[in-house]
């Protein structure tokens, strides 16, 4: 159905030149929410879901909803708020979704790559939203006919389709494809009368399950269940699948047993602080790490600065822990976002300033601890250094709350190849001379896994250690720089 028109079975809006052939695109951390509500409109619901997980994607945003006779899709570039209006909404009708809101790289920001992806399979249609990447993409487009895919997530789509033509029933067809993947895979999945949720068997990306009356919801994250008023019931299990219809949920746990590798970046900066991972509160953690950070790298200065924002819980923790004012800086100009208009290359020249301002007020005379996340490609930091020095700051030291990253993620954050990462084979003094800093120190990592507060042998941390949890290529480009 085009939204606001008439009723035809899963069709799907298209706003954009759809990609020729591509290829197989990497690069996606997203959000994925599903909800199973009797009575209720699920495209509202879903709406409101996908707004409390925007932060996780603004590249663009989808719904697919089931009346229990036929699936509709609808799915744009852009942010939720952008995507979707009240007559689009109305026209999703159903009391069972799916959504989705993606990440990705600048490259692969067409409207064929967003998601839910669809296929149409008569009464056995599907949609699917996914969380992560593969890391066998080559082999399993082998297996499966790849010709339609240009994304991971659409060649499982391919997979589950080509089982579910087989004769196979949606978790059937799941259970017996779902093995074959390897790497990250958070998928919220649905045909017209059932709902699935799925995390691969590391977890490597969470997903959680909530009660609203007599309904289900999962999501991403518990902050996605608050929005709506669903209750947390639990986290869904590394390697399980949560089958949710009328009949209610069950439990099925398709894959070999393996070791829970979740990314300890949900906990560094891509989890919301008000969400919770492994029990724990993230931004309880980000505190936390703040305060080993003080104990590990303390340094004589008169005042504490985070970077907003995923920053300020780690300098509040830093500043606690070692008895240090702290002040708000740097403020973000909170609705850059994702605007869709291009700025002229002048303005682009200004790089961070675009997103931050200093203040001198607050920083002139002042010699500064400046907290951050983390340091990926370096850029941006040298930028903020140099904003904040121009700002007066007498002294900066800067303070990073998680190790060095060194290493290329394959499992759903886009951080590019080795040689595009400041920290690969360089060592600490080297980066502190780039940034231009009087100190520089990281976090450890045996401090951030306890400052978690979650198991340290249940995270992945490849992209700090090198120590990879999966097959991965090594002689993708990723790897331009040799292992060290
Ligand atoms: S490599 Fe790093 S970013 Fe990627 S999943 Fe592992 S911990 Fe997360």
């Amino acid at each position: 159905m085009e939204p606001g028109g008439g009723s035809s079975r899963g069709m799907i809006r298209r706003v954009a030149e759809k990609a020729a052939v591509t290829p197989l695109t990497i690069g996606e951390s997203c959000g994925v929410f599903g909800v199973f509500a009797p009575g209720e409109e699920a495209a509202r619901l879903a709406y409101f879901g996908l707004f409390a997980l925007q932060h996780r994607g603004q590249e663009s945003a989808g719904i697919a909803t089931s009346d229990g006779n036929a699936i509709t899709v609808y799915k744009d570039l852009g942010l939720v708020a952008q995507v979707f209006d009240e007559g689009k909404l109305a026209s999703l009708t159903g009391d069972m979704a799916i959504g989705h809101t993606r990440y990705s790289t600048t490259g692969s920001t067409v409207w064929a790559n967003s998601q839910p992806t669809y296929r149409d399979l008569g009464d056995a249609s599907i949609a699917l939203s996914h969380n992560g990447n593969l890391t066998n993409t080559s082999v399993l487009g082998q297996q499966f006919d790849r010709s339609g895919a240009s994304t991971d997530s659409e060649l499982m789509t391919q997979a589950l389709a080509e089982a579910i033509e087989a004769g196979a029933s949606l978790p059937k067809a799941i259970a017996t494809v779902a093995p074959e993947f390897e790497g990250a895979f958070t998928l919220a999945i649905m045909d017209r009368k059932t709902l699935v949720g799925i995390r691969d068997p590391m977890g490597f990306r969470p997903l959680c399950l909530g009660a609203l009356g007599e309904g289900w919801v999962i999501a991403s994250e518990t902050a996605a269940l608050d929005i709506i008023g669903a209750k947390f019931v639990r986290e869904v299990s590394p390697g399980e699948m949560v089958v949710i219809t009328s009949d209610g949920v069950e439990s099925h746990f398709p894959f070999a047993a393996a070791q829970p590798q979740m990314c300890v970046f949900e906990f560094v900066y891509f989890a919301r602080p008000d969400s919770r991972l492994y029990g724990e509160e993230i931004h309880s953690a980000r505190r936390r790490m703040g305060e080993r950070l003080a104990e590990q790298s303390h340094v004589d200065v008169d005042i504490v600065v985070p970077v907003p924002e995923s920053g300020i819980p780690g300098a509040q923790g830093y500043a606690a822990r070692a008895g240090i004012p702290y002040i708000d800086g740097l403020v973000k100009n909170r609705y850059i976002g994702r605007t869709f208009i291009n700025p002229s290359q002048s303005m682009r020249d200004l790089g961070v300033r675009m997103k931050l301002n200093a203040m001198p007020g607050e920083l002139g005379g002042r010699r500064v601890v400046l907290v951050d996340d983390s340091i990926v490609r370096g850029s941006t930091t040298r930028q903020l250094v140099q904003m904040v020095r121009e700002a007066g700051a007498t002294e900066i030291h800067l303070r990073i709350l998680s190790p060095p990253y060194r290493w290329p993620c394959f499992y759903g954050m886009d951080t590019g190849d080795r040689s595009t990462l400041l920290a690969a084979g360089k060592e600490v003094a080297d980066i502190a001379e780039y940034l231009a800093v009087d100190s520089l120190a990281y976090l450890e990592l045996d401090g951030l896994l306890a400052a978690t507060g979650a198991p340290a042998d249940g995270f992945c941390t490849a992209c700090l250690s090198g120590n990879y949890p999966t097959d991965v290529p090594m002689t993708a480009d990723k790897f331009l720089l040799e292992r060290s």
